[in-house]
C-alpha cells in the first residue's frame, strides 16, 4: 500500500539518537533478523528491538510490518485492549531498519515446552483462545491477514493488572486482504488448505492457523506436523475426515501436485463422509514415484486418528472417554465442535472470528 509506505518513510527522516537503546541480551532470532532486549534510556523501560537484516527484500517487508502495525495500533486499537503487540518506535541504525516493541514474555511454544509438551489446562486454552480471537476480529476489521500465526508468534503478556494474557506479534509476513502478493506463506504445520493448494486466500487462512494453535495448546503437540506439504494434507484428511471441496480443487493451481482427477461420473471410493469427489489424493507410492530423491512422506508420530479421539483421549492425562468427568466431557465436546468450525477445509464455511 503506497500511501502507508509514504507515511512511514517521512517519519524515518527524523532519525533517533543512536544511544537511546542499550542492548542487554538476545531474545530471539527469525528469518527477518534478530530481536534484542534493550534498555530504553529515554523512558527507563525495557523494550524488544527487532533488527531487520539489511537486504532490500527484508527491508521492504519490514516497512510493511511497520505500516500495518501502525494502522492496527493507532486506528483499530488505540487503547491497547485487543491483544496485539504495541510498536513503540522505529528507526534506521547502520542501514538496518529497527522496530522497538513493548517487552513481552515467553512465546506459547516455549510455554508448551516448559510443560513438557503435555498441553495446557482447558481454562488457559479458553482464555488464550478468546484473546487471540479478539486480535483476529480487529485484524479482520482492518482487512489485514497475519499470514504467520503460530505459537512462536503469540507471546505471554506479563501484565500487572490482569491474570494470564497473550498478545499476537510478528506482522512481518502480513498483508492487506485483496492485495495478496505471495503464494508461499504460513509456517507449514499451520498452513491452510487453500494456501497449500494455491487458491486465492483471505483472512480465513488465519482462522485455520488459529484452529491448529487451539488444538496444540490443549494437546501439547502440533495438530498437523507434516514433514512435507503432502504429508500435512494427508494428516488433515485423516484427522478431519473429508477433503477440500471439489470447486476449490478444480480452481487451485497446485491440485495436480497432490491429487489425481478421477472424474465425476463414478463416485470415488476414497472420498470420505459418503460424498463423492472428482479428485482423490495421491498415494504415498505415487508421490514417491515422482521424485525418488526427496522423501516427502513423514513418519507418523502423535497426534493421529480422528479429531474427536485426539481431544478425548490424548495420552498425556491417561484419560479415556469413559473415565472423563461429566464437565470434562462437556468441555471436550465443545472443544471438538469449536475446532471443527476452524479446521474446516472450505474457506467459505470456515468460521470467521
Ligand atoms: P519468523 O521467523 O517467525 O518470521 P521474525 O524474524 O519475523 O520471526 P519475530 O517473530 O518478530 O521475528 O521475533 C522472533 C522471536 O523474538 C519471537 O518468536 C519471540 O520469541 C521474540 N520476540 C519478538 N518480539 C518480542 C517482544 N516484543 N518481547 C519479547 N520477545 C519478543
Ligand atoms: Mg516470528
Ligand atoms: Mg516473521
Amino acid at each position: 500500500n503506497s500511501d502507508l509506505i509514504l507515511y512511514v518513510n517521512l517519519e524515518l527522516v527524523n532519525k533517533k539518537s543512536s544511544r537511546r537503546y542499550v542492548v542487554q541480551e538476545m531474545l530471539g532470532q527469525g528469518t527477518f533478523g534478530q530481536v534484542a532486549k534493550c534498555w530504553d534510556a529515554e523512558t527507563n523501560n525495557y523494550v524488544a528491538v527487532k533488527v531487520i537484516k539489511n537486504q532490500p527484500a527484508f527491508y521492504q517487508q519490514a516497512i510493511m510490518e511497520v505500516s500495518l502495525l501502525r494502522l492496527l495500533n493507532e486506528k483499530f486499537d488505540p487503547d491497547d485492549q485487543h491483544h496485539i503487540v504495541r510498536m513503540l518506535d522505529f528507526f534506521l541504525c547502520q542501514n538496518h531498519l529497527c522496530i522497538a516493541f513493548e517487552m513481552l514474555g515467553n512465546n506459547l511454544y516455549e510455554l508448551l515446552k516448559r510443560n513438557s509438551l503435555r498441553g495446557l489446562q482447558m481454562k488457559y486454552v479458553r482464555t488464550f483462545s478468546r484473546q487471540i480471537l479478539d486480535a483476529l476480529i480487529i485484524m479482520k476489521d482492518a482487512g489485514i491477514i497475519h499470514c504467520d500465526l503460530k505459537p512462536e508468534n503469540i507471546l505471554i503478556a506479563s501484565t500487572v493488572k490482569t491474570a494470564a494474557g497473550v498478545k499476537v506479534i510478528d506482522f512481518g509476513s502480513a498483508c492487506m486482504e485483496g492485495k495478496t502478493i505471495y503464494s508461499y506463506i504460513q509456517s507449514r504445520y499451520y498452513r491452510s488448505p487453500e494456501v497449500l493448494l494455491g487458491y486465492p486466500y483471505t483472512t480465513a487462512i488465519d482462522m485455520w492457523s488459529f484452529g491448529c494453535i487451539v488444538a496444540e495448546l490443549y494437546i501439547g503437540l502440533p495438530l498437523f506436523p507434516g514433514a512435507s506439504e503432502y504429508d500435512v494434507l494427508c494428516r488433515m484428511i485423516e484427522i478431519i475426515g473429508g477433503q477440500p471441496p471439489d470447486d476449490l480443487l478444480r480452481d487451485a493451481k497446485n491440485t495436480g501436485k497432490f491429487f489425481k482427477h478421477v472424474g465425476s461420473i463414478f463416485p470415488s471410493s476414497e472420498a470420505r463422509n459418503g460424498a463423492s469427489s472428482a479428485y482423490r489424493i495421491l498415494s504415498e507410492g505415487e508421490i514417491e514415484a515422482r521424485d525418488s530423491k526427496k522423501p516427502k512422506v513423514g513418519r507418523w508420530y502423535f497426534p493421529r486418528g480422528r479429531l474427536d479421539r485426539l481431544i478425548y483421549t490424548y495420552p498425556w492425562k491417561n484419560l479415556s472417554e469413559e473415565n472423563l468427568a461429566e464437565t470434562e466431557k462437556a468441555d471436550c465436546l465443545a472443544l471438538v465442535d469449536f475446532l471443527r468450525g476452524l479446521v474446516e477445509f472450505d474457506p467459505n464455511k470456515r468460521w470467521s472470528p
